[in-house]
Formats: C-alpha cells, sequence, structure tokens
C-alpha cells in the first residue's frame, strides 16, 4: 500500500492566470535548491513535500498539517475547455482544484462552468483571487506571504481588496457555497477559502499552497491509497501526432501500475480499442534535454500517480477523456469501459432534447445540467451533429416543439446535417461554455411561451 499524491487541477476563466500560477510554482520549486526539487510529467508536474514545507516553512506548522502525503500533483491545463473531459469512473480526475478568479474581473462565464463541473463531481477545492497587484494602490512584495504584503498595505487599499473579496463571497453565496477569505475562516469543513494572491509576483503562494496540503489532510485519506501492483487505471489527457512516434496519447494514470508490455483498453466514439504498448514514454530530465533532439526517454513501468505519452498501434481514434484501464487475461475491462459509455449516452424514444458533446466527460457534465434543469432527453451522445440527430428532433418537434432541438457542446455539424438543418426548422443551440448553451435554450423556450 502506498499513499500518492493527491491530483490537483487549476480551473478558470481565460486570462485569469492559470498557466502563470502553475509557472510561478514550478519556478519557485526550481528556485528551492534544498529539497527534492521538481519531477516533470507528460501533462504534470509533481512537488515533493519537503520543497512545499521548504517554500511555506513555518506556515505549515501554524495550520498543524501532518505531512503523509508524498507531494501535489498539478495537471497542466490545456489551453481549451478540456477540463470537462477531466474525469474517471464515478468522479473527477483531480483529487482537489484551484479556481483561479481575477480579483478585478470577478465570475465569468468559464468560471461559473468550472464551479458547477466542481460541484457536479462534488471536488473539494480553493479559490485564488488572483491579479491582487492589480488593486488599486497596492504595493508588491515579491515572494512574500499575502499576510505579510497585506498589513504593508495603506488602509485605503486593504478596503479596496476587501470589497472584491466580498463581491466573491456574494457570488459563491448564490451559487451555494459559504466562503470566507482564507484568514477569516472559522469552520473549514463548511466554508471556502478565498486566498488573495498574485500569479505574477508571487505574493500569497506560501498561503496558496498550505490551504491545499489542508485540504488534502481533511478530505483525501482513502482516495490516495493505491496497490503499487495492481494493473493501471488512467484517463486520457490529448491525442498526438509526434514525430516518429506517430499517433500517441498522453495520459495521467491515477491508480496501479502500468508496465511496458501491457494491453490497454482505450474508448473510440461509441466503442472499445484494445492495443499493446510500444512503449511508455517520460519527459528527458531537463538537463539532458538540451543537448538531445528527442523530448521523451523510454521507461520500462510508472506507478501512479505519473503523466505519461504513450505509444502504440491504433491510436488514431481515440478520443480525450478515455479511460485507460489495463486488460488482463479472462477479466471484463472492455464491458467495464462500454458500460462506463452506456451509463452517460442515453438512446430512448421518448420526446425529449438531442444532445452531443465532445468527450465521455463533457457528455456527462451536459446530461447532468440538462436534468437539473428537468429537460428530458431522447439521446445523448459523444461526436459531432449528424443528419440522424436532425431527423431525431423532426420527430421530437412534430409532438413536442419545445424539446424537437439539437443541443451541441464544442463538436462540428456533419456537413449532410447541416444541409439538413438549412431545409428544416430545426434550432440547434452549441457553443463552448455548457452553461451558456442550456440558458440560451430556456431563453428560446420562455420566447416561445409567450
Ligand atoms: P490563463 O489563460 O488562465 O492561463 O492566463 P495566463 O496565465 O496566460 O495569464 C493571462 C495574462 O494575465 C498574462 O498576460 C499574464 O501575464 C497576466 N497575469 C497572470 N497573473 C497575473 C497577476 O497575478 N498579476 C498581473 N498583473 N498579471 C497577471
Ligand atoms: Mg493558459
Amino acid at each position: 500500500m502506498k499513499i500518492r499524491s493527491p491530483i490537483v487541477s487549476v480551473l478558470g476563466h481565460v486570462d485569469h492566470g492559470k498557466t502563470t500560477l502553475l509557472d510561478f510554482i514550478r519556478g519557485s520549486t526550481i528556485a528551492s535548491k534544498e529539497a527534492g526539487g521538481i519531477t516533470q510529467h507528460i501533462g504534470a508536474t509533481e512537488i515533493p513535500i519537503e520543497t512545499i514545507e521548504n517554500i511555506c516553512g513555518n506556515f505549515i506548522g501554524k495550520l498543524s498539517i501532518q505531512k503523509d502525503i508524498p507531494g501535489l500533483f498539478f495537471i497542466d491545463t490545456p489551453g481549451h475547455e478540456a477540463f470537462t473531459s477531466l474525469r474517471k469512473r464515478g468522479g473527477a480526475l483531480a483529487d482537489l482544484a484551484i479556481l483561479i478568479v481575477d480579483i478585478n474581473e470577478g465570475f465569468k462565464p468559464q468560471t461559473f462552468e468550472a464551479l458547477n463541473i466542481l460541484k457536479m463531481y462534488k471536488t473539494p477545492f480553493i479559490i485564488a483571487a488572483n491579479k491582487i497587484d492589480r488593486i488599486f494602490g497596492w504595493e508588491t512584495h515579491k515572494n512574500t506571504s499575502f499576510s505579510k504584503s497585506f498589513s504593508n498595505q495603506a488602509q485605503n487599499t486593504q478596503l479596496n481588496l476587501d470589497k472584491q473579496i466580498y463581491e466573491l463571497v456574494g457570488i459563491l453565496h448564490k451559487e451555494g457555497f459559504q466562503s470566507e477569505r482564507f484568514d477569516r475562516i472559522t469552520d473549514f469543513s463548511s466554508q471556502i477559502s478565498i486566498i488573495p494572491i498574485s500569479a505574477k509576483s508571487g505574493e500569497g503562494i506560501v498561503e496558496l499552497l498550505a490551504m491545499l496540503l489542508g485540504l488534502a489532510q481533511e478530505y483525501l485519506t482513502e482516495q490516495l491509497k493505491i496497490e503499487e501492483n495492481s494493473p493501471a487505471k488512467g484517463t486520457v489527457l490529448e491525442i498526438k501526432e509526434e514525430t516518429g512516434l506517430g499517433v500517441t496519447v498522453d495520459a495521467i494514470i491515477y491508480d496501479g501500475i502500468l508496465k511496458k508490455d501491457d494491453e490497454v483498453a482505450l474508448m473510440e466514439v461509441g466503442d472499445v480499442l484494445t492495443t499493446k504498448i510500444r512503449s511508455i514514454l517520460r519527459p528527458l530530465p531537463l538537463e539532458e534535454m538540451r543537448d538531445s533532439k528527442k523530448k521523451f526517454k523510454k521507461v520500462n513501468e510508472v506507478v501512479a500517480a505519473a503523466g505519461i505519452k504513450i505509444a502504440a498501434p491504433n491510436l488514431d481514434n481515440v478520443i480525450s477523456g478515455s479511460p485507460l484501464r489495463v486488460t488482463k487475461d479472462g477479466d471484463h475491462v472492455k464491458e467495464e469501459i462500454l458500460r462506463e459509455i452506456e451509463d452517460i449516452t442515453i438512446h430512448t424514444n421518448e420526446n425529449g432534447v438531442m444532445a452531443k458533446a465532445d468527450t465521455l466527460g463533457s457528455l456527462e457534465a451536459l446530461v447532468n445540467l440538462l436534468q437539473s434543469m428537468d429537460i428530458p432527453i431522447r439521446t445523448a451522445e459523444i461526436g459531432d451533429v449528424s443528419k440522424r440527430d436532425v431527423i431525431n428532433a423532426s420527430i421530437v418537434q412534430q409532438e413536442d416543439p419545445s424539446h424537437g432541438v439539437i443541443i451541441a457542446f464544442n463538436v462540428k455539424v456533419h456537413p449532410t446535417a447541416q444541409e439538413e438543418l438549412d431545409n428544416s426548422e430545426i434550432k440547434l443551440f452549441s457553443g463552448n461554455v455548457i452553461y451558456q448553451i442550456t440558458e440560451e435554450y430556456d431563453v428560446w423556450i420562455k420566447e416561445k411561451e409567450k
């Protein structure tokens, strides 16, 4: 039995500072030379607990956090909305999350989207109220704790900051969460911590890391236990073409062990692929990367948590967000993945909307949201909008005009479907923020019912 590092994802609206925050954390841990340093993964970075302690100093002691986790495993956030696909069976891939909000801009569409997904998966999270260096009057104190920097600000500036914090508290309250600035929290089990930070100057990062450890301590004990010799379970982040390697998948292994000659099962649209691994690849250490054309090194095995690239035959049609499971003789992994797809996809003859999404995770989020709005669903599937979807919508429309529609997240419209749409009255609601699509649909219904 081993305890793995909790997997942490950073979510938030575009330009609110996800990349800058992760870069800062990486940079400051590289700079903190004494302990361990960081481990690069494909699609992730792991920071050992000693390094975090080094950075946080006595702040962790003050919170009386016990340190039985090996570190924090941060998933890099891809540029797009892919966090909706970061799931594993029965929950989110991430054990913890940082929801980052530009304190000067407040909540934006993707912030709400992220919050909805955290709510749906019940993922413990903290709020990073970023860009405090842009608060009117703020004097930057590089790399200091929030508390120290805050106490050195003019009173007016302190008030400006708190005003913005209470804007966030108000919105979170409307969304069903109690929250408070972290240093004023009276009950950590019922209130969400808001940590003011600057991802640019590093102010508040100490507290951010310490609060993450606290959250891990509070909520995660059972789910971090892994068997070091049980077959691997993982989630596919991305499918990528690599020179000399062909089509590869980047995946996070969250449980068990993956070995070089394993056969793995992966999801394609509506089907399950099994394929034998050709190689498991990890990033080359920084110092070796300089005098090598290669970016990766082959390894014989990895133990969770790990971010790796896999080269194997036939990966072309694997979908991002796919489960990855090692298959052993006589077990039912393939059936389990099919069942997982069936649990989320819907096929009925009822009058209801047609839902389409790009990954299993985004489909799950979309179905969940539609159900919470009491909108009946006729079909829910992964893939582009097809002619069949339009025909199905027409069938529904004849009996139930308000549900004869297509609701599509992050997918394309097949040309033949577009033709069919142009020749019909069927409405297509599409986009890349789930709750905005459903909101548009809601507005349309209300207009219709007037
Ligand atoms: P992402 O889209 O969420 O990954 O956002 P980025 O990390 O790319 O940041 C968007 C922009 O905001 C960049 O120009 C950053 O330099 C800037 N930025 C991020 N964090 C801060 C901060 O704490 N203070 C200031 N002043 N700028 C920031
Ligand atoms: Mg970014």
